[in-house]
């Protein structure tokens, strides 16, 4: 990552876009028919009655503000998806607090609806799914940079062709045969889980965070555009992992640490953002290495050093091969 960072250094930098900004949670409610689980549905999608709901949603939390409501049914089951804004929090408390509140709402007007869960699977909290990949889930964030010609041979000692050529092979058509769901990158998933354990985030929501799609094109004629999309970086400043001590350094080195109470909402996505460049930085690296064949010959200098893992235990030197 740090060799892709220099790279994008010294082309002059990466930039990121924030697409969206929302935390979702679903509950699953039963009802006795089709015709009533129908009838819920479409009174939770009538624009008239939202609002009624987002009043109730929102005074759980000052800063939980309810964006929309997505419903499914599977017969006469019904999977409402609630959306909100969550400030510098990952969100998943608040939003489920703002939905437990509808839900009682909703008890009284359809005494009849029975609800299975507050979570029904439709959310979806670390679970790989096409909803996720395609409405997105907690910051939806798109990063790019142009790599110069030159950098691209000096630094990635690779060639623009070689990049542009494994990406179409590896990760798109690849991702293809393989029938990924947002797993179309070489290795968005290092970097998204190694910056949510050093930021005191929730390391199992790296399954969906890690939804990426890496494309690489040309640019200016002989230099490398290359972006990451990535429709789920779920992550918080303040709440859960984000007080430890040695996580809440790493978002003071970030400058995001804890609520931002000028723009509340801003360090979340700020450090949403950094994921992204984090991530396009490990998809320039990797996709270098393996375009010039030197994966495994730097992962044995660099990962495999038997010197540092013998100075540790004298035996871990022989499974080190
Ligand atoms: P999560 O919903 O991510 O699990 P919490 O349940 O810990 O997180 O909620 C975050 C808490 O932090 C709430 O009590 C909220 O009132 C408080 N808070 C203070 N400032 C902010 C802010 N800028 N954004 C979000 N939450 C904030």
């Amino acid at each position: 990552m740090g060799r892709g960072c220099k790279a994008i250094y010294q082309s002059g930098g990466a930039t990121s876009i924030l697409l969206k900004d929302g935390m979702t949670r679903a509950p699953v409610v039963r009802f006795k028919s089709i015709k009533r689980a129908a009838e819920l549905k479409f009174y939770l999608e009538d624009p008239n009655n939202f609002d009624t709901l987002s009043i109730l949603f929102n005074r759980t939390s000052r800063f939980a503000k309810l964006q929309g409501i997505k419903c499914a049914l599977a017969g006469r089951n019904l999977y409402i998806r609630f959306k909100c804004s969550t400030g510098d929090a990952m969100g998943m408390n608040m939003v489920s607090k703002g939905v437990q509140n509808v839900l009682d709402h909703l008890q009284d007007i359809f005494p009849d609806m029975d609800v299975i869960s507050i979570s029904g699977n439709f959310c979806a909290d670390k679970k790989a799914t096409a909803l996720n990949w395609i409405e997105g889930r907690g910051k939806s964030v798109v990063c790019e940079a142009i790599i110069k010609e030159e950098v691209v041979t000096k630094v990635l000692k690779t060639s623009v062709p070689s990049l542009l050529e494994l990406n179409m092979i590896k990760n798109l058509a690849g991702s293809a045969m393989a029938g990924a769901i947002g797993g179309c990158n070489a290795h968005a998933a290092n970097i998204v889980s190694a910056i949510f354990i050093a930021t005191g985030q929730d390391p199992a929501q790296n399954v969906e965070s890690s939804q990426c799609i890496t494309m690489i094109e040309t640019a200016n004629e002989k230099d490398v555009h290359i972006s990451v999309t990535l429709p789920c970086i779920e992550v918080g400043t303040i709440g859960g992992g984000t007080q430890l001590a040695s996580q809440a350094a790493c978002l003071n080195l970030l400058g995001v640490k804890g609520a931002n109470s000028d723009i509340p909402g801003s360090n979340s996505q700020c450090l949403a953002r950094v994921v992204a460049g984090a991530v396009l930085a490990g998809e320039l690296s990797l996709m270098s290495a393996l375009a010039a064949g030197h994966l495994v010959k730097s992962h044995m200098k660099y990962n495999r050093s038997c010197k540092d893992i013998l100075s540790i235990s004298p035996s871990a030197g022989k499974t080190a091969d």
